[in-house]
């Protein structure tokens, strides 16, 4: 029986791994079981908290993207508005799972915990990890100091800033990292330990409408048709995902040359998983000549969540220094 004086944590299902099932006729997961379910399904979770869920979606999360994410912030905060509620839990698809939980650390303006989990194996495998990480997340939201640190992406016992993690394995449960910045904290066996907090946060204002903005690869040969094909579809900006501290070859150059005199922003975000962009090279399509174009840099940023903080910074400015600021911060 639940204890009526239990704290309230708030769930918000939106799919996933953690939601699926193989299905009996194509013994592949697809998406079947709801927040309820998993909350159900959670051994001694009942003895932890209350648990409003709230069935957001039930999608792989390569269908999430901008056009949900605006209603998924106002959603959570309006769950975290109410004052019996002492953080909420999102169930999220790993693939994108951190560029969702840095969209929500950019535009959440409340102080309460949000941590979003995922699992890497289905529920019907007998070693699914999505009941632990559920877990894991309310005994985080529930540990006192738990405010503050902004989005948290906490699976497998580690708690990762959402500006800093990312995914890094195809199928083993130990994906999320945070690179050379490390983890928060861990979700260990006796207690929740928090070691740090996250410096690098801002919150920018949801917009009526976020920008438009492609990523585009620099590989080797690349002809710059693809930057101007993005420009020509009338994009309001373009992450260029380059190679090392952020250089492209001159074919690329001279097609960023001009989707920048046609308007378009720049945004160079290195494809490595440590270090910031920085426009050092003088070669041409090097940092520093993108830097004389105009383009913006996206420091240590990968391109998917460069581009989630252009949707929402561009919309308040198209200047190249304002820009650059967001992206210094
Ligand atoms: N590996 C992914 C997951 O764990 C696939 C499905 C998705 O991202 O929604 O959820």
């Amino acid at each position: 029986m639940t204890d009526i004086a239990l704290p309230t944590v708030a769930v918000v299902a939106t799919g996933g791994t953690i939601a699926m099932t193989i299905d009996p006729v194509t013994h592949a997961p697809v998406p079947a079981l709801s927040g309820a379910d998993l909350v159900a399904a959670a051994p001694g979770l009942d003895m932890l908290a209350r648990i409003a869920v709230t069935e957001f979606s039930n999608i792989p999360s390569a269908e999430m993207g901008p056009d949900l994410w605006p209603s998924l912030t106002r959603t959570i905060e309006g769950l975290l508005a109410d004052p019996g509620i002492a953080g909420v839990v999102v169930l999220h698809g790993t693939d994108t799972l951190d560029t969702t939980a840095y969209f929500l650390d950019l535009t959440l303006r409340s102080d309460k915990p949000v941590v979003v989990i995922g699992a890497q194996r289905n529920a019907s495998d007998p070693d699914s990890d999505g009941a632990r990480n559920l877990l894991g997340a309310v005994r985080q939201i529930l540990t006192p100091g738990a405010a503050s640190l902004g989005v948290t992406v906490t699976l497998n016992h580690a708690i990762n800033a959402a500006r800093e993690v990312r995914k890094t394995h195809t199928h083993n449960v130990e994906t999320f990292h945070s690179g050379e910045t490390g983890y928060l904290g861990t979700i260990d066996e006796d207690r929740v330990v928090l070691r740090r907090a996250p410096l690098r946060r801002q919150t920018l204002p949801l917009p009526e409408r976020l920008a438009t903005v492609a990523i585009v690869a620099m590989y080797a040969g690349a002809d710059g048709g693809q930057i101007r094909h993005a420009a020509e579809s009338g994009v309001d900006g373009i992450v260029v995902a380059a190679l090392g501290m952020g250089n492209v070859n001159a074919a690329l150059l001279a097609a960023i040359e001009s989707a920048i005199a046609g308007g378009v922003s720049v945004i160079v975000a290195t494809k490595l998983e440590n270090g910031r962009a920085l426009p050092v090279y003088g070669f041409p399509g090097g940092g520093s000549t993108l830097k004389a174009a105009g383009a913006v840099f996206a420091d240590d940023l990968t391109p998917d969540k460069a581009r989630v903080l252009a949707l929402l910074a561009l919309p308040v400015t198209r200047d190249r220094d304002a820009l650059q600021a967001y992206f210094d911060r």
